[in-house]
């Protein structure tokens, strides 16, 4: 029998799981509390479970690892892990430190088929799609591997999350279920370029998890060129399914705009990223481009940045720059490539 990954399952699967191997369902809680709330991942070390359960356990289960290989810090704080997943990919997860905030920038895939311009993720092609276990590890590892104690959760780290919708959606629940993480929805951000059947299916998941589109060009035609996702999306009808998202319910949504220099920082670009932003009432979140080796664009300058901000503001749209950290050891957005030489 193959044995299956506890982490892979909800609570109620793994009750299911215990029943059929004739053990009572409440072990299944003690066994995530175990998991989840310390931390631990060895079923010897799990001590108020009797010692033959734990044999038994060991037969039908194990938890699966991912294996950390590389650690690198930044001198603004933020810390990059590279994991080996058990067939040999390679990913990467973030920890950015910003005052009080400590923020976990999570991997989805291991690569990317979308390849976005100006992203190093997608320039080594696509991989595999991550398991909710290989999902959870990453927080796990940050949690008590490194006692991190984070205060949000993006996944905005390797991948298109909702081109692995299932495990992604299933991993958010576990994040967010009080018998595993317990971690409030609005502190959990899941971040899209654009994959509109995700989008829809994430507002019926029905929770307050918050919504981020990876816009990055304001037009159809500049779009097409940096994000082969609007080739099958269009930003039309993104910015109507968009629309569909925050109706009735009162949710939010945030634009994310990375600016690279001569690219999408014109006054037009401007109006048009303000139009959309307005159309949406959404939040716009600038990042500036960071440096990425082989990619010929180029990060705009501190003046231009408050500038283009500036000019976003005497619009009427609620904006921040999103600080670039982490450039140093290539953790910044866009830079994670998940190998061992970044
Ligand atoms: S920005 Fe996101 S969707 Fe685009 S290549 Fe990078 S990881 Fe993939």
């Amino acid at each position: 029998m193959d044995k299956k990954d506890i982490k892979n399952l909800a609570l109620e699967e793994f009750k299911q799981e215990l029943e059929k191997i004739s053990e009572p369902s409440y072990r299944a809680e003690q066994i995530f509390s175990w998991i989840y709330k310390k931390g631990i991942e060895d079923f010897d070390a799990m001590d108020n479970l009797p010692k033959s359960f734990r044999n038994k356990l060991a037969q039908s289960f194990y938890i699966g690892a991912i294996k950390p290989l590389k650690r690198l810090k930044s001198i603004d704080g933020t810390e990059k892990v590279l994991f080996e997943l058990s067939d040999g990919n390679l990913i990467e997860t973030v920890l950015i430190c910003s005052g009080k905030r400590k923020t976990a920038c999570l991997s989805t895939q291991a690569g990317c088929k979308y390849a976005c311009a100006f992203c190093a993720s997608g320039m080594n092609g696509f991989k595999r799609n991550l398991s909710v276990s290989e999902i959870l590890s990453q927080i796990l590892y940050l949690a008590y591997s490194l006692k991190h104690g984070m205060t949000n959760f993006v996944f905005m780290g390797m991948g298109e999350p909702f081109d692995n919708y299932e495990n992604v959606s299933r991993a958010v629940r576990m994040m967010n279920s009080p018998k595993a993480m317990g971690i409030a929805a609005r502190r959990i951000t899941v971040s899209t370029s654009g994959i509109i059947p995700g989008i829809e299916k994430f507002k019926e998941l029905g929770l307050q998890v918050n919504l981020s589109i990876s816009l990055h060009a304001a037009n159809s035609g500049l779009r097409d060129k940096l994000m082969s996702v609007n080739k099958k999306y269009s930003l039309e009808e993104l910015l109507k399914a968009c629309e569909n998202y925050i109706s009735n319910d009162g949710r939010m949504l945030t634009l994310e705009y990375m600016v690279l220099k001569d690219i999408n920082d014109s006054q037009k670009d401007i109006d048009d990223l303000a139009k959309i932003a307005r159309r949406l009432k959404a939040k716009v979140n600038i990042i500036p481009y960071s440096n990425i080796p082989g990619l010929e664009f180029k990060s705009p300058l501190k003046k231009d940045i408050e500038i283009f901000k500036s000019n976003l503001l005497k619009k009427g749209i609620n904006v921040i720059v999103r600080e670039s950290k982490g450039k140093d050891i290539m953790a910044a957005c866009g830079q994670l490539a998940g190998t061992l030489t970044s």
